[in-house]
């Protein structure tokens, strides 16, 4: 199968330029002008802006939490990504039974993902609880599983203390593997939830005040100080959502240490004032972090800009509206925490970023597509446009308008976060590996095409 993809305007990350791609078995062979040849398909993108194929690294399909279950399986959920033109997750495991071991987290993955994803697709391990075995895994997963990061929380039930960050660190260091953490003071979360509780505070604007910013600054500061204890280990910060924390990680890294923040939509375009309304609206935004205050907001969108933060992801992660999230009708803290968001990210990225002056196309490329292609290992196979990439392709239409609505998503759940967003310039084609999978807002392709991707450490491809 040889498509070429004729008269758009090509971004990567470095460079804006009008050009064809030829893509030939999934692969691009050659990208110029006025590529000749004989092809199967020819896609004519005049007027229209390609890039490569949008990366996801951060997503939860298939969640079960103790309270509720994510909408969205592998298929739904990569469905929804491939319409919103990212053709590349990397779905966090959930926590397995108490003291299992990695690898069966991993196979219970395997199975999730097998004949239904429709885009290619790794996971992050997760280390849910430290022990010798656990530390030994990791070598395991990294070269025989191709799994090379890996998540620990700093609160929640299977939190890890300071004292075992150390331990995972200093053995990921030595392996060349990324520790991505979920970052928040958890003593100060539970100190303030219980006292705002006591006192009848169950509205869900509580849930952002009991995590206040200063519980993500104080996080950032101590993990970058055990990164320090550890020797210096690559480390990933998900979802970043606060001027405090951001600061820590720009001083660190003008100290050397290897400290990566990432950040999501939500906290790049909703604040915290969403939790001033009904509880029937505010619950749509019960998630953690929380959303923060409009400063916040345009201090990441400085990051974006000035390079300390080097990858938008979604933390897609959706819960009904009209059943799980009424949970925390009565009570915030009974409240499944989550939003979707994994098909409205190149979207978003590309209107309120691009269109609205706030970021650069290539700056986009960089964050959504070539940075979390570069850091997780998987790059130049995904992330970029280059002859030997994937045929990975997402063309957008910049003239598209689109107004958001839930109805016109693919998300297995009954809201989206930016209902009534009014879109100027949408995807309008995706393709995965050569195939034409998305046209119009449509999903064409077949269910359990996706591959799984054995991911290298990023020293390898750096
Ligand atoms: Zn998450």
């Amino acid at each position: 199968m040889r498509t070429l993809i004729k008269n758009g305007r090509i971004a990567t990350a470095g460079d804006l330029f009008y050009g064809d791609i030829a893509i030939d078995d999934g692969i691009i062979k050659e990208i110029g002008s006025r590529l000749g040849g004989c092809f199967d398909n020819i896609i004519d993108a005049k007027d229209k802006i390609i890039l490569p194929g949008g990366v996801d690294v951060h997503t939860h399909f298939n969640l079960h939490t103790g309270r509720a279950v994510a909408g969205d399986d592998f298929f739904t959920g990569t469905a929804a990504a491939a319409c919103g033109g990212t053709t590349t997750i990397v779905d966090h495991m959930g926590f397995g039974p108490a003291n299992c071991s990695m690898e069966h987290q991993l196979r219970v993955y395997h199975e999730y993902a097998k004949d239904k994803a429709v885009v290619d697709y790794s996971f992050h391990g997760v280390i849910q609880h430290v022990n010798e075995e656990i530390l030994d895994q990791l070598a395991v997963m990294i070269a025989d599983e191709g799994i090379s990061s890996f998540k620990l929380y700093m609160t929640y039930d299977y939190r890890i203390v300071d004292a075992d960050i150390i331990r995972v660190m200093k053995r990921l260091k030595a392996l060349g593997g990324m520790l991505t953490v979920h970052a928040e003071n958890h003593e100060i979360i539970e100190h303030l939830r219980e006292e705002l509780l006591s006192h009848g505070n169950k509205e869900p604007l509580y849930h952002a005040l009991s995590r206040p910013d200063y519980c993500e600054g104080d996080a950032v500061n101590r993990l970058i100080s055990l990164a320090a204890a550890a020797g210096g280990v690559l480390l990933y910060i998900v979802h970043l959502t606060t001027e405090k924390a951001l600061r820590h990680i720009e001083n660190a890294s003008k100290s050397g240490a290897k400290v990566y923040a990432e950040t999501c939509p939500q906290y790049l375009l909703l604040d915290e004032d969403l939790y001033r309304q009904e509880a029937d609206e505010a619950l749509k935004y019960v998630l953690s972090p929380p959303l923060r205050t409009k400063r916040n907001l345009e201090e990441l969108w400085r990051g974006i800009r000035e390079g300390s933060i080097m990858t938008v992801a979604t933390d897609h992660c959706p819960f009904s509206i009209s059943l799980d999230k009424q949970r925390g009708k009565e009570d915030f803290s009974q409240c499944p925490n989550g939003l979707p968001g994994v098909e409205e990210r190149i979207p978003l990225m590309f209107s309120e970023g691009v269109m609205k002056g706030r970021i650069s196309i290539n700056k986009l490329v960089e964050v959504c597509c070539t940075n979390p292609a570069k850091l997780f290992g998987m790059y130049p196979k995904k992330g970029a446009l280059m002859p030997g990439s994937d045929g990975d392709v997402t063309i957008i239409d910049p003239e598209c308008e689109v107004t958001l609505t839930c109805q016109g998503l693919h998300s297995n759940v009954d809201y989206t976060a930016y209902e009534g967003f009014k879109l100027k310039g949408y995807p309008v084609m995706t393709i995965s590996r050569g195939e034409v999978i998305v046209k119009d807002n449509e999903f064409i392709g077949q269910r359990g095409r996706g591959q799984f991707i054995k991911r290298k450490i990023m020293g390898e491809i750096l």
